[in-house]
């Protein structure tokens, strides 16, 4: 980087090094200093490279956006300040009043308030259908649609969408497809190898992986969609903040390995609760009695998350037990975290669903979601066992 001119109040330049640092430097700069007119021209219309805003972008956030897009196989993906941030870039800034969209009906809880309240809002119709049923999807797409977003792995239910199926169907109505990949991870499933058009993640969770970052990615296939969405975030605020594009270039430096443990020690977590009496039923793709084990096995092979869900025996009351006997897991609503975290969703994230409707999608009172993280697998186990032990004593 060109460092020759301080400034009245900031005279000092960088010290001089022959050697360069290991590790990316944080660059909270907000502006960038040009030498001249005609070489901001030049920067403008590409002819250098640099950066002018930091809201248009920085250093860190294009070492973290190249990292995804090298995992995704895609170029010019954009960070966004959420995982929310990079599903709205996409639905406002590629969308328009009068088209139509539809949803996954199990998509992440903003996603569907956003699709259920404010898309209408802004005069974008929404349809929601099951992703597992691409007769449902078809039924769904009118004259004006234009989109399917829909998720891989459907939280906290953990069924798998029908992605052969929906791809074909976008294709064969001109329709962009947006895949939510933020649980399957680009570890598990490529979108663009299945025919997706539009990639969403929300890094906050496994990607940067410590629960302390709050930060998404959007990219597309078409450099020119991939334009738009950039330059949608960059007009509307969108785009993030070094610091954390700093800190999630660290988490991301270790998420391979965390994905394979997380996701192994899931597979045994699963195996140990459908063996525990307290247990009505447990829930994970990689698992043969799963409704879409088959389906899981084709599109993520041995990659089936480190997502796993059961339900209790006992309703709320062994529900409450559980979560004050679970010594060291947090009850915490995130997921892809180093430690594992439990959710409950009917009290947190289907709490404004009617207990008819939470009842349509199997989540009794006594369904936990559990995101599997970084313990020792016999430990974490042990700590399962007693707590459901302890909950329908
Ligand atoms: C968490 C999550 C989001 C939203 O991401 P934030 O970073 O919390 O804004 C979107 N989609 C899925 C599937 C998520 O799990």
């Amino acid at each position: 980087m060109k460092n020759s001119k301080g400034s009245l109040l900031r005279p000092d330049t960088l010290p001089e090094s022959a050697s360069r640092p290991v590790v990316t430097p944080l660059s909270p700069s907000v502006v960038y200093a040009s030498e001249t007119p005609d070489a901001l021209d030049d920067q403008y219309e590409g002819r250098t490279q640099g950066y002018t805003y930091s809201r248009e972008g920085h250093p860190n956030a294009d070492v973290v956006a190249a990292r995804i897009d090298r995992m995704e196989g895609v170029e010019g993906g954009v960070v966004t300040g959420s995982g929310m941030a990079a599903v709205t870039a996409v639905l406002m800034g590629l969308l328009k009043s009068g088209d139509h969209v539809i949803g996954g009906n199990q998509l992440y809880g903003r996603s569907l308030r956003l699709m259920k309240e404010d898309m209408p809002r802004l005069g974008i119709a929404t349809s929601l259908a099951d992703p597992g049923d691409v007769g449902a999807m078809r039924a769904a797409i009118r004259p004006e649609t234009r989109m399917i977003l829909v998720e891989v792995v459907s939280n906290p239910t953990l069924r798998v969408a029908d992605i052969a199926g929906i791809a074909a169907l976008a294709k064969e109505h001109g329709l962009l497809l947006v895949v939510d990949n933020t649980f399957t991870t680009p570890r598990g499933f490529k979108p663009f190898e299945h025919g997706a058009d539009i990639v969403i993640h929300s890094i906050t969770k496994l990607l940067s992986g410590h629960s302390d970052v709050m930060l998404g990615y959007v990219a597309a296939r078409d450099p020119a969609l991939a334009q738009r969405l950039r330059v949608f975030s960059v007009t509307t605020g969108l785009t993030a903040s070094p610091f954390d594009c700093w800190l999630a270039e660290r988490g991301m430096l270790t998420f391979e390995l965390r994905f394979e443990r997380a996701q192994a020690t899931a597979a045994t977590l699963a195996d140990h609760l459908a063996g525990l009496p307290g247990v009505a039923r447990v829930i994970y793709p990689g698992r043969s009695d799963h409704p879409d084990h088959a389906r899981a096995q084709e599109l993520l092979g041995d990659n089936a998350c480190n997502m796993v869900s059961f339900e209790l025996k006992g309703g709320r009351a062994a529900a409450n037990a559980f979560t004050r006997a679970a010594e060291g897991l947090a009850f915490a609503p995130t997921l892809g975290d180093v430690g594992t975290t439990l959710s409950h969703p009917a009290s947190s994230s289907h709490r404004a669903l009617t207990p008819e409707e939470r009842t349509g999608l199997g989540l009794s009172e006594g369904f936990f979601r559990v995101s599997v993280g970084l313990e020792e697998p016999q430990a974490l186990c042990r700590i399962f066992a007693d707590a459901v032990a302890a909950a329908v004593a």
